[in-house]
């Protein structure tokens, strides 16, 4: 298990270090900014979406390793998905994060933030980025914060 948690470790320090998607996106038809107070993080979540699907998706912002990593991630896993799927992806992510039982299966890479559920504050860290996103995809203008 420890080796698992190393590779996950990894994983989370690579995408810190070298973000996916991180910038402007040509096309983008929404945005939104996310903050969380708690921690400092700040993104702002670009989507293009056509025909119900996010054709892509970037995002800016700064924030620690949990944050910028679960952001990086997060682009990765929703580009190709119809904006129903990224919805439920979110919900089966938030409930790892939360301890209730998610399917594992259907998370992909980001089964990388499981350990983040024993630290309930970087819960917030590991999930700004996707409140940002369907805030979003449903075209909300104010900001989203985490409290
Ligand atoms: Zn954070």
């Amino acid at each position: 298990m420890s080796e698992l948690r190393e590779l996950y470790q990894e994983m989370i320090l690579d995408h810190n270090r070298n973000p996916r998607n991180f910038g402007e996106l040509a096309g983008a038809s929404r945005k939104a900014d996310g903050y969380n107070p708690l921690c400092g993080d700040k993104v702002r979540v670009a989507v293009q979406v056509e025909k119900g699907v996010v054709k892509g998706i970037a995002f800016k912002g700064s924030g620690c390793a949990i944050s910028t990593a679960s952001a990086s991630l997060m682009t990765e896993s929703l580009k190709g998905k119809r904006v129903a799927e990224a919805k439920r992806l979110f919900a089966t992510f938030h409930g790892m994060l939360t301890g209730k039982e998610a399917d594992a299966g259907a998370l992909g890479k980001l089964a990388v933030f499981a350990g983040v559920c024993e630290f309930p504050a970087r819960v917030k860290c590991a999930t700004l980025a996707w409140h940002t996103m369907k805030a979003a995809l449903e075209g909300k203008q104010e900001q989203v914060t985490t409290e």
